[in-house]
């Protein structure tokens, strides 16, 4: 007798049997996946990102911070300084490792990544 099967979740009769990847209750007509739901994967890409800076500070959308070392732009002779304040950050999935878009002083809108920049 196999008594590995669980019981049915709808009546809760217990003379489930296996069809295929099913389970099939013949008291109700329920028919559901012998299979647990997959833990992890995608409930992990619903998870809150934490996106923090280069000295472990989360960060938040709106925050402030200061950029911690010269960042070379693409397009512009001049780096954006260390100690450069960017205001009102917010937090991206952005392309490669950058999560911070923002708007720097004299360069304009960007993506940083939080990595370069400390929570001010
Ligand atoms: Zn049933």
């Amino acid at each position: 007798m196999s008594d590995s099967l669980p019981p049915c979740p709808e009546c809760a009769e217990e003379y489930a049997y296996e069809m295929g990847a099913l389970l099939v209750c013949p008291m109700c007509g329920h028919e559901w996946s012998a299979q647990a739901p997959a833990a992890g994967g995608e409930a992990d890409a619903d998870a809150p990102r934490v996106i923090k800076d280069a000295v472990g500070n989360v960060l938040a959308d709106g925050d402030t911070v200061t950029v911690i070392k010269d960042l070379k732009v693409k397009g512009s002779s001049a780096p954006i300084k260390v100690g450069t304040k960017v205001r009102g950050i917010r937090l991206v999935d952005g392309v490669g490792d950058h999560d911070i878009d923002c708007t720097v002083p004299g360069f304009g809108a960007m993506q940083l990544k939080s990595s370069v920049v400390k929570k001010s």
